[in-house]
């Protein structure tokens, strides 16, 4: 018997709709199970689905993602409220599709602590300093390549590049490509402070790996959750070996889906 959990925004629509999509799952014998479920219902937007990825990245193997835009066509959210019942109705009769798509390893390690702290991103990982300028060694594949200077780094998934990544002047990134983004912000560049200037794209098996060179304190953001790290030795990124699991329903091409977001609707 197929179980399911629902991950509503918490406003009036997305309850009403959760309400709604209870009911026919009910009807067509699903179960609610909000510990193990074989499906997740996030109903909002993508940042819904952000929150409903943390709630259950523990068993990110067994359960598939599904996103119901109740604002705004999302990159997760793509399903309409209008489609509600098209969509109970496949996910009743298994008639979808499994895609998955990369993530996002972080390590976070600290000079004095020995535990390290481990977090998986489904967007991205930001870093910043607590005062004005983050100045960071950044390491490639454990040669240095860079000392930078500016308001932060940005490590982003392809499925977040066009997020945040984005609006810092990252490429967009095929989800199909297992690899992640570093991007810039407001790097100092002048004849004593050097930087690339450019988001680089790393293939999954590099590694990049930020040692502190001033203050030993930053604050992380992992898609939507913010920590202040403190006595922080380095922190390390690199492609997860654990993916995100979508349920797809129907063709929605990726580059269809950036176009209708970003340039129109129209053909
Ligand atoms: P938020 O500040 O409430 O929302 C940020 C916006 O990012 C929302 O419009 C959200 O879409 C959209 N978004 C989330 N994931 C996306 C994706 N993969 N592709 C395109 N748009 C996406 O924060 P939140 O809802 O907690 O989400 C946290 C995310 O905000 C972070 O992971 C980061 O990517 C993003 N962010 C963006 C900027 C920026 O663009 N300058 C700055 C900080 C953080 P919905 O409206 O559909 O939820």
């Amino acid at each position: 018997m197929m179980k399911y959990a629902i991950q509503s925004r918490n406003d009036k629509l997305s309850n009403q709709l959760m309400d709604e999509a209870m009911d026919y799952l009910n009807g067509f014998g699903l179960v609610q199970d909000r510990e193990e479920p074989d499906i997740v219902l996030s109903i909002g937007g993508d940042g819904t689905l952000l929150h409903a990825f943390h709630k259950y990245s523990y068993r990110l193997k067994e359960t598939a993602f599904v996103g119901i835009h109740t604002g705004h066509l999302g990159f997760y959210a793509d399903w309409k409220p209008s489609e509600l019942e098209k969509l109970v109705i496949s996910i009743a009769r298994k008639e979808y599709d499994v895609i998955e798509y990369p993530l996002l390893d972080v390590t976070i390690n600290y000079r004095e602590k020995k535990e390290s702290s481990l977090y998986l991103a489904l967007n991205e990982s930001s870093v910043k300093s607590p005062e004005v300028t983050l100045v960071m060694d950044v390491e490639l594949n454990h040669n240095h390549f860079e000392r930078f200077r500016g308001d932060g780094l940005v490590m982003s998934t392809p499925s977040g590049s066009t997020a945040y990544s984005k609006a810092l002047g990252g490429a967009v990134v095929h989800p199909s490509l297992p690899s992640m983004q570093l991007t810039e912000m407001a790097s100092i560049n002048n004849r004593v402070f050097r930087t690339v200037g450019s988001p680089l794209i790393l293939p999954a098996h590099h590694k990049c790996v930020l040692k502190p060179v001033k203050g030993p304190d930053f604050m992380v953001t992992i898609d939507h959750l913010q920590l202040l790290h403190k006595d922080v030795k380095s922190i390390e990124y690199k492609v997860s070996e654990e993916r995100v699991r979508f349920a797809r329903f129907r063709p929605f091409p990726f580059w269809r889906r950036v176009k209708d977001s970003f340039i129109d609707k129209n053909e």
